[in-house]
This record gives C-alpha cells, sequence and structure tokens, in this order.
C-alpha cells in the first residue's frame, strides 16, 4: 500500500468538519495535560466555536465519509516546528529537541522522517515531500524535518519540493506546491509522499478563525486536497494501486488568530483516513485517539513498515561474536 499523507497548518478541524467533531467525545478534550510553562492566561478555553453556515471542506468530507477521522492531541508548545517535527517523526518534543519555529538545538538527525523510514525499511522505496514552509524540507533555513538524503535525490529516487510563490503570500506556493505534488503522485507514484500546505495558517495569523477569510482558505486548500486525491485515485483506477491517503494538522487558531498556548481549539488536531483500494487496515479501523508522535508509527504500521527506534531492538547494527577458533589446517580450503 502506498502512503500520501496532507498536512494542512492550523486547521480547526471543529470548523472543517463540525459534525463530525461534536458526534466524537474524543475531540471535546485533550487526552493529556499540556507542559505548566505553555498555559494560557485564560485558562484552555472553549472547546468549540460556531460552525459555518455552510460547510467550508467537501473533500475532507468526503474523505471522511469513506473513511474516518480520528482526534489527534497535539502537546503544547503549539508552534508549527514542534508540531510537525512531533507528527512526522513520531518523537516527542523532549526527544526531537524541537521547541520552537528557530529549531534550536534541535535532534532531527536521530529522528528520521516517516518518508525516510519508508526508506530504511526498503531501499528501493521512492519518496516525495513538497511543503509551503521551507522548514519541513529545504536545508537552506531551520531544519529541515524530511531528510534531505541527497544520495537518493542523484536518481530521483527522493524528491523535494518548496514553494517559492509568495507573490500572493501562502496561496500562490499553495497552488504552485499542490501543482508540482499532483504532477509528481499522479506520473510517478512515490511509495509515500508528503505534501504541506499553509494557507488557512496565514488566514487565522491575518485575521483569526472567527473571520470568514479563515473559512475561505480551508475552503481553498480542500480544493487543493481534491487535486492531491484526484492524483493517486486516478493511479488506483487505471493501475490498480492501492493507496492509504491520510490528512493532518498541526494545530487550531484562536479565534482572533495566532497558535496561542494549551487552548483546546489549539491543542486539537486530527487524523483524517481514507483508502482507495479497499477497507482501512484493521489496525487504523480500530483507532480511538492519537497524540501527535503517534501520527507517524501508526501510519507506518498500516503500510507495513516497523517505524525506527532510537533503542537496539532490532537485528540490523548488532554485533555478533564469532569465536575465533583458528585454522582447520584441511587442505580444502588451502588455496
Ligand atoms: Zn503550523
Amino acid at each position: 500500500m502506498k502512503l500520501l499523507l496532507i498536512g494542512l497548518d492550523g486547521v480547526r478541524a471543529d470548523l472543517a468538519l463540525p459534525e463530525l467533531v461534536a458526534a466524537d467525545p474524543a475531540f471535546a478534550a485533550p487526552d493529556h495535560p499540556g507542559d505548566p510553562r505553555f498555559s494560557a492566561p485564560g485558562g484552555p478555553g472553549a472547546a468549540f466555536g460556531t460552525p459555518p453556515a455552510t460547510p467550508v471542506a467537501p473533500t475532507l468530507a468526503r474523505l471522511a465519509a469513506g473513511g474516518r477521522l480520528v482526534p489527534v492531541w497535539m502537546t503544547p508548545p503549539t508552534d508549527s516546528g514542534p508540531g510537525w517535527a512531533s507528527l512526522l517523526t513520531g518523537t516527542t518534543h523532549e526527544q526531537n529537541g524541537v521547541w520552537w519555529n528557530e529549531f534550536v538545538g534541535h535532534r532531527l538527525a536521530r529522528c528520521p522522517d516517516l518518508l525516510s523510514q519508508v526508506f530504511a525499511a526498503d531501499p528501493r522505496a521512492r519518496t516525495f515531500a513538497a511543503s509551503t514552509w521551507p522548514a519541513l524540507v529545504d536545508a537552506s533555513g531551520p531544519g529541515p524535518v524530511v531528510h534531505q538524503r541527497p544520495d537518493q535525490q542523484v536518481g530521483g529516487q527522493h524528491q523535494l519540493f518548496a514553494g517559492t510563490d509568495v507573490s500572493d503570500g501562502c496561496r500562490s506556493a499553495d497552488r504552485q506546491v499542490t501543482t508540482r505534488a499532483a504532477w509528481v503522485l499522479n506520473h510517478e507514484g512515490p511509495d509515500a509522499a508528503f505534501v504541506h500546505l499553509e494557507g488557512v495558517d496565514e488566514a487565522g495569523h491575518r485575521a483569526g478563525a472567527a473571520s470568514a477569510g479563515y473559512l475561505a482558505a480551508i475552503s481553498a486548500v480542500d480544493e487543493h486536497v481534491r487535486h492531491l486525491v484526484k492524483a493517486v485515485a486516478e493511479r488506483f483506477e487505471q493501475l490498480g494501486e492501492d493507496w492509504l491517503v491520510a490528512v493532518t494538522t498541526d494545530h487550531g487558531h484562536r479565534a482572533e488568530g495566532g497558535h496561542g498556548e494549551d487552548e483546546v481549539l489549539v491543542r486539537r488536531s486530527f487524523l483524517l483516513l481514507h483508502r482507495l483500494g479497499g477497507p482501512l487496515p484493521a489496525p487504523l479501523a480500530a483507532l480511538t485517539s492519537l497524540r501527535s508522535e503517534q501520527v507517524t508509527p501508526a501510519l507506518l504500521a498500516a503500510v507495513g513498515v516497523r517505524p525506527a527506534s532510537l533503542e537496539t531492538d532490532h537485528e540490523v547494527g548488532v554485533v555478533r561474536d564469532v569465536a575465533p577458533v583458528g585454522p582447520t589446517r584441511d587442505l580444502r580450503y588451502e588455496w
């Protein structure tokens, strides 16, 4: 099974998919407390905002209708750097050392992203990542979270793309990333792919989650998601490829804008799962709730990859001592 993970930065699930979120009690409150250092001054705040008058994310709703929506709870700080580092590597802030968007003190070299873990499991695997935020894929700035693996880039086995067209802010960069990603997905069908779009986060910072612009931004990336799903759906339809499509976010936004601290509306994320080619694998169908660092292990297990471990609990690299016994003096072994 191939994997397409779409990361939509800063999307409030209670506004994008209000009925589904309201129907699942696991979406009501975080499943674990946040570090007191990152507490919001006014407390965790309300659990839900006012639902939009009309649905804003028809593609996400269609994916959920044929799949499922799993609650995910982020651990503050809810900046994008720590959020994506945790979501994409399957590690906590303490493990990966990413606490802010500056990535000071990060240990990402020891925390391979999910694409690199797919490659480690099968060195023939082809991987692709595209992002509107350079810190996820571009080695010229902070991070990046997704490993470069230049050896695999030489032959196109690993492809990275960072949106550069900011003539219309993240909206134009999102269009650029989607265009490139849809082409690669459709024509090359990488074994594992990650596509990140940032337009919703930009709108949240500009006008807040209670604004019409924020809802319009969700609709815009929802249409981008449709293009990406269409790209792999055509491969399923015409080639029979089995695809797991997943969508997630790194944090919400306060009504007035900003990631905030440990507010419920900010900490709430989701993992939207949809399979083209059959029912969801049983472990995914059985999920009730996840923390951010559990997303990558769940996705890797679904596509048959054993997650990387910082412990030596696998065969690779285990030193085996062979007791030396000296030469046999048997002439059959003398050459
Ligand atoms: Zn973010």
